[in-house]
């Protein structure tokens, strides 16, 4: 089974997926966890490009590409053949995340992506997708928290990207409500973790 978990900067990911990766663990269950992207050790080169400052220049096409690159290598090395080994595999955001920041915050073209989505996965999504939902300022509030920096003109410019990026999450989860739950992110951590669990466990009571 293939779990994906999605939302913008500050939603708190990474830790759910330590939650859900040690809750399946306790029940007897082979898990990996991974993220996006990056992934495998040729992912996480590309993941440096994507990320470098240097590269913010960088065409919003291109960005794109080496997105589906780095999700090509990050399939065929880690995630297919974990998923063949009857393997779970929780990954820290994937293909939505593309709609949401590539599609939404850039502005390209669903439709673009989608041909790069059928290109590079065929049939391959997620069983289960949770969405971290949360508003962009109290995201961006917990980011800068984490790194100690002070609110700045990019942050402001960041509010519209996020907010962006999260109408999309939103519009996805609405148009195919069967593979998301969507999660209150902006509760007390320990109210986030509770939901992801009830989530969890109404999955594998499925
Ligand atoms: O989730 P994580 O914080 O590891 O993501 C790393 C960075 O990559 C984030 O700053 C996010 O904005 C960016 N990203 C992106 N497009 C994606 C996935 C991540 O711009 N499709």
């Amino acid at each position: 089974r293939f779990i994906t978990l999605e939302g913008i900067e500050g939603a708190g990911k990474s830790t759910q997926v330590s939650i859900i990766a040690d809750r399946l663990r306790a029940r007897g269950r082979s898990v990996v966890t991974t993220r996006e992207p990056g992934g495998s050790p040729i992912a996480e080169r590309m993941r440096a490009l994507l990320l470098d400052p240097l590269n913010r220049g960088m065409s919003d096409t291109a960005e794109l590409l080496l997105m589906f690159a780095a999700r090509a290598e990050h399939l065929e090395k880690t995630i297919r053949p974990a998923l063949e080994a009857g393997t779970w595999v929780i990954c820290d955001r994937f293909t939505d995340a593309t709609y949401a920041y590539q599609g939404g915050g850039r502005g390209l073209d669903p439709e673009r992506i989608a041909v790069l989505e059928r290109l590079v996965q065929g049939d391959l999504r997620p069983d289960l997708t949770l969405l971290l939902d949360l508003p962009p300022e109290a995201g961006l509030a917990r980011a800068r928290v984490r790194s100690g920096a002070a609110a700045d003109r990019f942050e402001a410019e960041a509010v519209g990207f996020f907010s962006a990026a999260r109408a999309v999450y939103l519009a996805r989860a609405e148009a195919a409500s069967e593979r998301y739950r969507l999660i209150d992110a902006g509760a007390p951590l320990e109210r986030v973790r509770d939901q992801v669990v009830a989530a969890l466990d109404a999955f594998l009571a499925e």
